[in-house]
């Protein structure tokens, strides 16, 4: 995936946002935990406080239903005793039913164990002794069997009440130790997150400010004319590295153009100028120029306004060949297409100090005189020659006035009414220039 600015930026701030997200859902998950427990053990505690105080009521309630009976032989008296029995088994189960944890769930078990087990013996020994009618022996036994298992279980049920209070003081102390947990786990997330978002923020400002930083001052030079910069970013993938390229693109185009400029102001209308898009109004305004600037030459010569020798019959026909001729070069750069068949390297060719031949300037040798005993006609009718003369035939072009013009104009049947045309316009044109053998104007551009 691309590297782009947007992407950084976001990644970045999406970093920050989750780690400083999944702390916060820690430090919540560990407070509403501890909370919940505490909230748990306190209720459960609170419980079974009260039910402890039922407990000892129900064994209070017992043994002075116990006494009545043994005192009074009273029913309702032993009813009560029964009811506080019932009352006894159904506290403990209602503790039971919270789940305590750690001891209390033994101490209960035990509590009621010593109900079922050797309370109710001795309580129904005692009972059957009253109603045999021995309340002497019934008191004996009360008091020596009875009483001490019962101090017992009041043992027991203190120490469930005991162990209530220390879990309860444990879960406050758990409580306590969760919360400063959560308390430094929030400076730790505080300062964390901070420092994160400052290593961010100062990456990304490495990142994307340094360049940008960089650009503009880049512009500003080049706002001052100064094209000699290169920006040092187009490798990256990023908008920055689009951005280098751009700008170093510009700075070419505007370098060549200004390479243009330079060549039209040293007198150079042939220079090639493509613009580079239908809005490259610039390149464009340099085209139109150049075409101006031709066009205005070829009315100069037209009127007489530059001078140079045309003289004798022929001065006519050569006037009209170099005009039309420019035309033909002004057209062939505006469209860049051929304006006629160049016969370069049929009627007209190059040889170059060391031997080389070649079918004009602009095109590499085609062989060495050398090679053929410094026989050019040999050279000239060799293979190489003509497949250089069929490459040429398809269409080849360019605006090298003496290496393509002047040896094809007069093969061009076309181009060649076309300039006896525009002779006989100018002959009718200078009348007097004829009359007189005079100077004809013609244009002082050197395009070869
Ligand atoms: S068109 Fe120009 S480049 Fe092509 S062969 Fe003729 S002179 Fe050479």
């Amino acid at each position: 995936m691309k590297a782009t600015v947007r992407l950084k930026l976001t990644l970045g701030f999406l970093t920050v946002l989750a780690l400083g997200s999944v702390a916060s859902m820690a430090i919540l998950a560990l407070l509403s935990r501890s909370l919940g427990e505490l909230e748990r053990v306190v209720t459960v505690s609170d419980v079974i406080d009260r039910k402890s105080l039922e407990l000892r009521f129900d064994m209070l309630a017992r043994s002075d239903g116990m006494r009545g009976f043994l005192i009074s032989t009273n029913r309702a008296e032993y009813e009560r005793k029964r009811q506080a029995d019932a009352d006894f088994l159904a506290d403990v189960e209602d503790i039971k039913r919270l789940a305590p944890t750690g001891e209390i769930p033994r101490l209960v078990a035990q509590a009621a164990e010593m109900d079922e087990k050797a309370l109710e013996k001795i309580e129904q020994e005692i009972l059957g002794t009253i109603a045999a009618g021995d309340l002497e022996l019934a008191k004996v036994a009360y008091n020596r069997d009875y009483l001490p298992i019962r101090r017992k279980q009041e043992a027991v049920i203190s120490d469930i009440e005991k162990e209530t209070g220390r879990e309860k003081q444990m879960a406050l102390a758990a409580a306590e130790r969760s919360y400063a947990m959560a308390r430094t786990t929030t400076w730790v997330l505080v300062v964390g997150v901070g420092g994160l978002g400052l290593a961010v923020s100062l990456i990304l400002a490495r990142n994307l400010a340094r360049p940008l930083v960089r650009v503009a001052e880049s512009m500003r030079r080049a706002a001052q004319g100064d094209l000699s910069d290169s920006l040092e970013f187009d490798e990256r993938s990023d908008e920055i590295g689009e951005m280098s390229r751009s700008v170093n693109e510009t700075y070419v185009y505007l370098k060549e153009m200004a390479g243009v400029a330079d060549a039209i102001a040293g007198g150079n209308l042939e220079v090639s100028i493509a613009p580079r898009t239908t809005a490259d109004s610039f390149g464009k305004a340099l085209e139109a120029m150049v075409r101006k600037l031709s066009q205005m030459i070829d009315d100069d010569s037209r009127n007489g306004a530059i001078k140079n020798h045309y003289a004798g019959d022929g001065g006519y026909f050569k006037a009209a060949i170099d005009i039309y001729m420019h035309e033909l070069i002004a057209r062939t750069e505006e469209q860049h297409k051929a304006q006629l068949r160049c016969f370069g390297g049929t009627t007209g060719g190059v040889i170059y100090d060391e031997g080389t031949v070649s079918s004009c300037e602009n095109l590499s040798p085609v062989g060495n005189l050398r090679d053929y005993d410094w026989n050019f006609w040999a050279l000239w009718n060799s293979p190489e020659i003509k497949v250089r003369r069929a490459q040429v035939k398809q269409g080849c072009f360019c605006t090298h006035e003496s290496n393509c013009y002047y040896p094809s104009l007069a093969f061009n049947p076309k181009h060649l009414i076309q300039i006896k045309k525009l002779e006989w316009q100018l002959k009718r044109a200078h009348p007097a220039e004829l009359a007189a053998n005079e100077d004809l104007a013609v244009p002082t551009t050197h395009r070869s």
